[in-house]
């Protein structure tokens, strides 16, 4: 049998910064398990944006904890690259929506004031402005603008990174500092035991722990399940497509297109309910590949030469779920959108609260329970 302090179950960009932290605190031995040696398509395979604007229409303490999130990216990658040596390739350009006619444009400027009176009712900023075609235009000197486009929402605190660095990074942070990774080891049963520790018998192996951390994506929901809770959680699929490489001419990332440090194009913003089916279709390509060249006409020349599917784990109110599970004071589980945007709270906030030294009281308003009925 083998031992940890604490076992976090899923290496995915959730489970790894938050074991980052806990080895950050000297939280004893940390053991991060992963099911698949190589998969992990939904960390690997996101837009990497490090983004708060749009989020939290509606839930404030959503917006509240997406801007903080994005006010600690700067220091986050800084730490991370020396600690390790790697470039997670943060562009801190900001971050644009374009609205396509009058309409819209007026639409973004409605909910922008929503979302920032939100914000001031928990006394944050929300730093984003409304441009028109001409500003927006400014922002992208070397793109030329579709004749459709209006102009857009900006703010110039958030940025996008590299996800594949990104998580290598902090996994090779973690090891450095101590912690263990043990790939292909997929966790079957989780057994709480008498005298407090739990007992986790994976695919081929046993281990015992003092607290238990499950951040496996999809996967969380048939673990927590098996301790008596359901998880509110459900599957939606995102498609992305990626360009050739070319000469860098757009600097700021849309919420539909970047372009990388590498100069590959991508383009995604779809959302479809397909459950847990990865696979890309014809149609969805062909409409947000359709959008992109109303933004950017000249996308439309390139070639396309990738395409995947990945699925997001959304929540009813697209916050995120940190909670406790049940009567287990040691069993955690951590499920949500945006872990991308959100992991400088995993490593710096929610490490902390999993040892029980909370010093960020907004966590306790993101329990799974809030969705019980
Ligand atoms: C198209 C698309 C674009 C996105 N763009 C962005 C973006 O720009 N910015 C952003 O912030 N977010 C974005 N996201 C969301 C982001 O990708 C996710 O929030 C993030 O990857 C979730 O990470 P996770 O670690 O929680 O889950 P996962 O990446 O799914 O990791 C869970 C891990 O648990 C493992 N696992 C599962 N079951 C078990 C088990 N029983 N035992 C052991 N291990 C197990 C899995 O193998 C996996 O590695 C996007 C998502 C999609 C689909």
């Amino acid at each position: 049998m083998r031992t940890a302090d604490i076992l976090v179950i899923g290496a995915g960009i959730t489970g790894s910064s938050t074991a980052l932290g806990l080895v950050r605190k000297g939280a004893g031995r940390v053991v991060l398990l992963d099911e698949q040696l190589k998969s992990q398509r939904l960390s690997r395979g996101n837009f990497g944006l490090t983004w708060f604007m749009c989020k939290g229409a509606g839930y404030p303490g959503y917006a509240l904890w997406s801007r903080k999130a994005a006010v600690a990216w700067p220091d986050f990658a800084k730490g991370l690259e020396e600690e390790t040596g790697y470039d997670v390739e943060l562009d801190w350009t900001g971050g644009a929506v374009h609205a396509f006619g009058q309409a819209e444009l007026d639409g973004f400027a409605k909910s922008v004031g929503t979302i920032r009176e939100g914000c001031r009712s928990v006394d944050i900023d929300y730093p984003v402005e409304i441009l028109d075609r001409k500003q927006f235009a400014a922002l992208m000197p070397e793109m030329s603008l579709g004749e459709e486009v209006s102009g857009g929402m900006y703010t110039s605190e958030q940025g996008h990174v590299n996800p594949l660095k990104l998580l290598g990074a902090v996994r090779c942070a973690f090891q450095k500092l101590g912690g263990v990774y043990h790939a292909a080891q997929g966790a079957r049963q989780i057994l709480p035991q008498a005298n407090g520790t739990i007992l986790v018998k994976t695919c081929s192996d046993t281990y015992e722990c003092k607290k238990l951390v499950i951040a496996a994506g999809h996967g969380s929901a048939r673990l927590v399940a098996s301790l008596g809770e359901t998880l509110h959680i459900y599957p939606q699929r995102g498609q992305l497509m990626v360009t050739a490489r070319c000469r860098r001419k757009l600097h700021v990332p849309l919420l539909s297109v970047r372009q990388t440090q590498d100069g590959t194009y991508m383009i995604g913003l779809s959302t479809e309910n397909t459950a847990l089916d990865t696979r890309v279709s014809a149609d969805a390509m062909k409409s947000q590949a359709a959008t992109a060249v109303r933004i950017f006409p000249e996308l439309g020349n390139l070639n396309w030469v990738r395409a995947w599917g990945a699925i997001r784990v959304m929540t009813p109110d697209g916050g995120p779920i940190y909670s406790q599970i049940g009567d287990h004071e040691n069993i955690s589980v951590l499920a949500l959108h945006s872990g991308i945007s959100l992991a400088p709270l995993h490593t710096g906030s929610i490490a902390p609260w999993i040892l029980g030294e909370t010093t960020d009281n907004q966590i306790s308003e993101f329990s799974n329970g809030r969705f019980h009925a």
